[in-house]
């Protein structure tokens, strides 16, 4: 039985989550204090708990402290259960961060799973949507496991109610992949997308993207997207190079103006394409737990967050694969293995 302490360096959910997808996939059980001790509310929230009831569904686990507000969480699974599985987080709480916690484990199982999956679709603070289907699970499935989601309804912060669903077509085993390089840019695609709110929104969003990057083999879409509960704005700036695709998210938010909310995406975009590195900043500490499963792997990226360096820590805590940090200068090498 592992020990961790939620408290540690970044002190957020990702801690939490990182320990399921590893105890799911390892098979080793774990007991977590101080869960979320470095947030303003700590313990499990709705999305906590939702991430926790699918972890124990998929490898019929079992559980003590599986309760809202709960900072003691013990996790003790047996095997995974490939399938068909329906989660809900029942809030604007993030769905995405919910299938994470779940797909590194469904990506080596017996057999192949479809996911649906509600609530919080595009939060701050949590990868979008778009950012999954177009810079995550793409790479998922370089690791060997063919992983797909469609987005059926978008559900925004704060109202949430979204649903997505996911296709695993798992392997036998993961292959590391090295994310080394970026290869040159061959085109930029820019989203904006409004619910419930007029276009006009999208049209400045998209102008403003127009003024500050430059337009070469760039496409632009204003997207009106209906069915969704509440109000919703976001830009979403897809770079996709020779061997890989960052996604660059600007939140839409009551009070602030569509050109700032567009300079979020565009100032992110830029950083990222200035600095040269593959991966960006979100994607790094994402990427730590598949890596780790797959046994290995490389990728170059700017300067690690505190979600990655925390990340790497329990990396090493579950697995005998070591991840270590390199300073390459401008970038900085991390490699498992
Ligand atoms: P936590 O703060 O522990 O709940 O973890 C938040 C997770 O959301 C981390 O894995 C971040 O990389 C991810 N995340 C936050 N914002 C974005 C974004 N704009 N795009 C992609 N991933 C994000």
């Amino acid at each position: 039985m592992l020990n961790l302490d939620g408290s540690m360096g970044e002190g957020g959910g990702q801690i939490l989550r990182s320990a399921l997808s590893l105890s799911l996939a390892k098979g080793i059980p774990f007991t977590v204090k101080n869960i979320r001790a470095g947030r303003r509310k700590p313990g499990l929230l709705r999305q906590h708990l939702t991430a926790v009831n699918a972890a124990v569904a998929i490898g019929m686990a079992e559980v003590e402290g599986a309760e809202l507000g709960s900072e003691t969480l013990t996790f003790c699974p047996t095997t995974v259960q490939g399938g068909d599985y329906s989660f809900a987080v029942g809030t604007a709480g993030s769905a995405t961060l919910v299938l994470q916690t779940v797909l590194p484990a469904l990506m080596t199982a017996d057999v192949p799973s479809r996911l649906e999956l509600s609530g919080g679709t595009h939060n701050p603070f949590a990868p979008p949507f778009d950012f999954l289907e177009r810079a995550f699970l793409p790479l998922m499935t370089r690791l060997g496991a063919t992983v797909t989601a469609h987005l059926e309804r978008p559900g925004f912060y704060p109202a949430g109610g979204g649903m997505f669903r996911v296709e695993v077509n798992p392997v036998a085993t993961l292959s590391p992949i090295e994310l080394g390089e970026r290869g040159e840019v061959i085109g930029k695609r820019v989203f904006a997308y409004v619910s419930n709110l007029s276009r006009q929104i999208g049209k400045r969003e998209i102008k403003r993207v127009k003024r500050r990057l430059s337009e070469e083999n760039t496409e632009y879409c204003v997207v009106e997207t209906s069915g969704s509960m509440g109000p919703g704005n976001l830009v979403a700036i897809d770079v996709e190079s020779e061997c890989l695709t960052e996604v660059f998210i600007g939140f839409g938010v009551r009070g602030v103006s569509s050109e700032s909310v567009a300079d979020q995406a565009i100032d992110a975009t830029r950083r990222y394409l200035a600095s040269g590195a593959p991966v960006g900043e979100y994607l790094a500490d994402q990427l730590l737990v598949p890596f780790a499963l797959a046994g290995g792997g490389m990728f170059l990226t700017s300067k690690p967050s505190r979600h990655t360096l925390t990340n790497l820590e329990v990396v090493n805590l579950f697995t005998e694969v070591k991840a270590r940090m390199k300073d390459r200068g401008k970038h900085v090498e991390i490699s498992l293995g």
